[in-house]
């Protein structure tokens, strides 16, 4: 996972031929670290990305069918960030006091860059306590085997050591192959985002 990710030394120090603290403890400025603060709303043509979204632990809601002006109203209410591939709507919107970022890319890896780039972001974590429902949008908390009896087979309980439940749908997760998939893009979304997009 991105924590074990060595941080590549600073140029600078390294030729300064001093003594100093070593660069590798170097940190990144705080401003600069992923906001999970940041609530989005997302339009009917990014569920995809909403559910990536959720799983590196931002708050978004998302209907597959809802109106324009449901939408809009929805974000400037509970003042959430709209995510569209409409440019209509996201004229519509970003006239009418909504924060609204116009998302034209062709894959999720790239409107990623896209989002966090426009919102100044450096960095992305991908941690399954932080992680929300991609199917919901709710709070998945650790869970210990013994409650997940029958609810998924047991060749998976015995192959993984952690896992997660949504408190809301109930929905069960650990870290499968979709895990390691979206660990991986978010590896590559990360070294994209330090290159400076
Ligand atoms: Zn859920």
């Amino acid at each position: 996972m991105k924590k074990n990710q060595k941080q590549k030394p600073n140029p600078k120090e390294e030729h300064s031929n001093t003594a100093t603290e070593p660069s590798l403890k170097a940190a990144p400025p705080t401003d600069l670290k992923v906001n999970k603060k940041n609530r989005f709303i997302a339009d009917s043509m990014l569920g995809s990305l909403a559910r990536k979204l959720r799983i590196l632990g931002f708050d978004v809601i998302y209907f597959p069918e809802v109106d324009d002006r449901h939408l809009h109203d929805l974000s400037l209410r509970e003042k959430r960030i709209l995510l569209t591939a409409d440019r209509a709507l996201h004229n519509y919107s970003s006239g009418r006091r909504v924060s609204s970022i116009f998302l034209l890319e062709d894959s999720d890896e790239k409107r990623l860059i896209r989002l966090f780039n426009t919102l100044g972001l450096r960095e992305v974590t991908l941690n399954p306590k932080e992680s929300r429902c991609p199917k919901c949008n709710g709070e998945i908390k650790t869970c210990t085997k013994k409650t997940l009896s029958g609810i998924i087979p047991q060749s998976i309980v015995q192959q993984h050591t952690q896992f997660y439940r949504c408190a809301s749908c109930m929905k069960v997760y650990w870290k499968g192959s979709h895990w390691r998939r979206i660990a991986s893009m978010t590896r590559r979304v990360e070294a994209r985002l330090k290159k400076g997009g």
